[in-house]
């Protein structure tokens, strides 16, 4: 084989807080030579079905999933992608239903604290910024830097809506039972996302995985834009070790995180194709064993 065959298993759409449509993202994957591309929008599986509709005839499989909070006792959290999911599954809706009103409560008191600070801004001038897709902190983000009261989204989250800072809202998260729980019984294969940015040592991260894997937890996310090298190659081995499955994706979202391409992250990604065969294999059995429940 003279080329490699690279896949992405973790992208934003406007469903959540990216900036190409679903039907966008998975023409843009095709474009980019890409084998398989999950869309994994945060606590939504609204993007799904124009995603697959629109991976029909493309040579490229495009894998239903979502990206959901849980909560491990950790600040900011950590996040559950569920890959293959199945689109419109009732159960998983009536889930990520509860988790949606909860941000439609909270994006009225981030932007009551950000205008105790002075900052003038309204909730239309926040909604102009979505693409109708749920709202998200990088959509007050977004409305303040195109306002001109701040220079760069890194720097209103640095200010006043990262964990901790002053008008940070904390969010409802799912247990991690739950969250797993309901991946399974939507068919769905259950991965621990980007496990290097949680404030856990070595140790404090493999006792959280074995927790999450006797819940039902099949992989994690070892390829990340945002794992160095080393970081990479260390989870793998805890992979291994553990008895999970290793994925692998960009957690691109469009012109809202430039520095993020879809595939190649910040230019040195690559996620092999590969790892498609064992995290497969995982789907199967869990669907059989839901048959045979
Ligand atoms: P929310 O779902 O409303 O809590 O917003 C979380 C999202 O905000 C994450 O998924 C990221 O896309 C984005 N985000 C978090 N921290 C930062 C940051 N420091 N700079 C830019 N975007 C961020
Ligand atoms: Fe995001
Ligand atoms: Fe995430
Ligand atoms: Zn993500």
């Amino acid at each position: 084989m003279l080329f490699m065959d690279y896949i992405d298993l973790h992208t934003h759409t406007t469903a959540s807080d990216g900036s190409l449509s679903p039907g966008e993202l998975v023409s843009e994957a095709a474009r980019a030579g890409l084998k398989a591309v999950a869309i994994t929008d945060h606590d939504t599986i609204a993007g799904l079905d124009e995603a697959v509709e629109a991976g029909q005839g493309l040579e490229l499989e495009v894998v239903p999933g979502v990206e959901i909070s849980i909560e491990v006792g950790l600040k900011g959290g950590a996040h559950l992608v569920g890959l293959w999911v199945k689109p419109g599954h009732p159960g998983l809706l009536d889930g990520l239903e509860r988790l949606q009103e909860a941000r439609r409560q909270r994006n009225p008191r981030i932007l009551a604290k950000l205008n105790e600070l002075g900052l003038p801004l309204s909730m239309d001038e926040v909604l102009a910024q979505t693409g109708g897709g749920q709202v998200g902190r990088p959509h007050f983000a977004k409305a303040l830097v195109q306002k001109g009261l701040a220079d760069s989204m890194g720097e209103v989250f640095s200010r006043w809506l990262a964990a901790g800072a002053k008008a940070y809202v904390a969010k409802e998260r799912m247990t991690p039972e739950e969250g797993i729980s309901l991946v399974r019984a939507a068919g769905g294969v259950p991965v621990l996302a980007h496990p290097g940015l949680l404030d856990l040592d070595r140790n404090g991260l493999e006792s959280l995985l074995r927790k999450l894997k006797s819940l039902g937890l099949e992989g994690l996310e070892a390829y990340y834009s945002e794992h160095d090298e080393a970081t990479r190659r260390s989870l793998i081995s805890l992979a291994a070790r553990l008895g999970l499955a290793v994925s692998g994706g960009s957690d691109f979202h469009g012109g809202s995180k430039p520095q993020i391409q879809l595939g190649t992250g910040k230019g040195d990604l690559r996620v092999p194709l590969t790892l498609l065969t064992a995290l497969r294999q995982r789907r199967e059995r869990i669907r059989g064993e839901k048959d045979h429940a």
